[in-house]
């Protein structure tokens, strides 16, 4: 019983910091993405073909998050764009706190969009509000049909669903429209984008939909 106190005191504190990441980032019109999915899906790897393919029409700032190396930052710095790691060092979540910390090296009054790549986890992530926008769900063609019907909590928090590695479908046993439908059965109101990093099909309209959504949120800004 105690344990659970435990827990919901240190998710309480954890919304709480988030309130304040969320409200600093609204404050100075950011939209950040809380990018979540299994270990090797291909965030990072997502990531990259964004910065690459919005060449930057955008200013784009990236959080990493992982258990251990900073491989994927070295990754993202390639692209020139401001990246602070953080190490979890065997902690399976990013929490607001983290975010709150490696928010304070990055210029918010320089920056349209702060991607929060997560720890590769579809479990505890769930939990955590780090006080982005919204969360993008990414899950790899490999992974299975099931896995939305497996962790429904990460796909009904989810604001979007990128279906990453659909280049290699020819060769698996997985049907990209129950994929879906299992996915959309959990959160009906998910927008779905289908990527390959590999190829860059999907990259374009995954692309634009993030220039619209920022180009609206400035909009509302103004209003
Ligand atoms: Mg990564
Ligand atoms: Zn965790």
């Amino acid at each position: 019983m105690s344990v659970i106190t435990i827990e919901r005191k240190i998710l309480e504190k954890n919304d709480e910091i988030a309130r304040q990441n969320r409200a600093r980032l609204t404050e100075h019109g950011v939209l950040a993405l809380n990018m979540v999915s299994s270990p090797g899906s291909g965030k990072t790897s997502l990531i990259e073909r964004t910065l690459e393919h919005l060449n930057g029409k955008l200013r784009v700032a990236v959080i990493e998050g992982d258990v251990h190396t900073s491989l994927d930052a070295e990754r993202i710095a390639r692209y020139r764009v401001p990246v602070v790691q953080i190490v979890t060092h065997g902690g399976c979540h990013l929490d607001a706190h983290l975010v709150a910390e490696a928010m304070t090296k990055l210029d918010l009054t320089r920056l349209d969009v702060l991607i929060i790549e997560n720890v590769g986890n579809l479990v505890c992530p769930a939990n955590y509000d780090l006080g982005e926008a919204m969360k993008v769900v990414i899950i790899s063609t490999t992974e299975g049909e099931d896995k939305p019907l497996k962790y429904p909590a990460m796909f009904r928090q989810a604001a979007v669903l990128v279906i990453n590695k659909v280049d290699l479908l020819p060769y698996l046993d997985v049907r990209l429209r129950v994929l879906k439908q299992n996915a959309l059965c959990i959160n009906p109101s998910l927008t779905v984008f289908e990527t390959s990093c590999t190829t860059g099909m999907g990259i374009t309209r995954w692309c634009d939909w993030l220039l619209m959504t920022v180009a609206r949120g400035v909009k509302t800004r103004g209003e």
